[in-house]
């Protein structure tokens, strides 16, 4: 247990919730196996613990983008099946070969560099396909499948590679009646088929984000790869509430109470006058911790049971919230709630998102600085 006071600044990540969206994802993928992505450090929630509840919860493997991050996890003593999909050529995958990590090759010449580096190990790699369907970002585009079939034929012969599953990802998850969806589906059943047609065989094909295992099970395959919609965060809310619990919840404390007279301004600028006397509340948080600084004005905070308004600009390291001639109730060292579920009455990282015209992908992995994370 850390002794001395507690964190100025907290992301507070509710592990439980965790466990109940990977029961509502895996409720969702039927037969399908669930991966869970911790890339980005478990987008922001903790790589490490969330990859521990979700396993716990029923999930069977693991996805980040670099060898670094996989390595993580197995440097934590995690054995489950971690994937991860893209790296430059130069990576350590010697590492990841010796760390037995699945590694995404999307290109003859990534290929060529795990090859490479397992027979430097002196054991074949682990490798899974990356076919870009559509997208047109990471993976082998059309023209250029085919020539990487042949050197996966090639390396599987030599025994340098062994091939795990092919896998693509989707341009139009959160619209999922749009038809580039069913395109894509249909050159990925393709591209899996070529690759049966030359004699490779993989053991899983996959295909579905979190949006897809939310809105079209037929996408399931064999493993459905939802990142988001782990953290409770759901991707497709104009579709429906699928029952998630948003696991982030960014808290700070009270760091002064004062009174402020009528006509006074506050913070730089003075964008905002006092129309009365009253009592402000100082929060230790500002957008050096990940708090843009586009919400200032537009922000509330969850202080003493009520939401309240941010006024004024918002700094590197602190902002103002009015708390009005009544104050009674707000104290130095209480705690104000900036997101989480909502449950309490807090806003929620869908509401930052709205306010900034983003996602709340972006609002939950921008907490940063001084936020210290606490597990629960
Ligand atoms: N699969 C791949 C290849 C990804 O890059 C990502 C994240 O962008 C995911 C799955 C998870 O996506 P989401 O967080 O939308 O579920």
């Amino acid at each position: 247990q850390p002794s001395g006071p507690a964190p100025q600044v907290e992301a507070v990540i509710d592990l439980d919730a965790v466990s109940h969206n990977v029961g509502v994802l895996r409720a969702h993928a039927g037969d399908a196996a669930v991966m869970v992505v911790v890339k980005a450090d478990g987008y922001n929630h903790g790589a490490v613990e969330v990859s521990r509840a979700a396993l716990a919860a029923g999930a069977r493997e693991l996805g980040v983008t670099t060898v670094a991050e996989a390595i993580e996890l197995r440097a934590a003593g995690i054995t489950a099946p971690v994937l991860c999909w893209l790296n430059t050529p130069d990576a350590d995958y010697p590492a990841a070969i010796a760390a037995d990590i699945e590694i995404g090759v999307p290109s003859v010449q990534h290929l060529r560099a795990v090859a490479a580096a397992a027979a430097g190990v002196g054991r074949p790699a682990t490798v899974s396909i990356k076919v870009d369907t559509g997208l047109n970002r990471n993976g082998a585009s059309p023209l250029e499948y085919p020539a990487l079939l042949d050197e996966l034929v090639a390396a599987t012969r030599a025994g340098t590679v062994r091939l795990r599953a092919i896998f693509s990802h989707l341009a139009h998850a959160d619209q999922p009646h749009s038809p580039v969806i069913d395109r894509q589906r249909d050159r990925f059943t393709a591209a899996v088929d070529a690759a049966k047609q030359r004699g490779l065989a993989p053991e899983l094909v996959h295909l579905a984000n979190s949006a897809a295992t939310l809105t079209r099970p037929d996408l399931a395959f064999d493993l459905v790869r939802p990142g988001i919609a782990v953290y409770g965060l759901n991707p497709v809310p104009e579709l429906g509430d699928f029952g998630l619990r948003p696991a982030m919840s960014l808290q700070t404390r009270v760091a002064l109470v004062k009174r402020v007279a009528a006509g006074e301004g506050v913070s730089y600028g003075h964008e905002w006058i006092a129309p009365r006397d009253t009592v402000v509340a100082l929060l230790p948080i500002g957008y050096a911790d990940g708090v843009p600084r586009a919400l200032g004005g537009r922000l509330q905070v969850l202080l003493g049971g009520v939401r309240r308004p941010n006024v004024g600009r918002i700094c590197m390291d602190q902002l103002v919230v009015d708390l009005g001639p009544e104050h009674d109730e707000v104290a130095v060292g209480d705690t104000a709630v900036l997101f989480g579920s909502g449950a309490a009455g807090e806003p929620r990282a869908q509401d930052w998102a709205d306010l900034l015209s983003t996602i709340h992908y972006e609002v939950v992995t921008g907490v940063r600085g001084r936020a210290v994370r606490r597990h629960r």
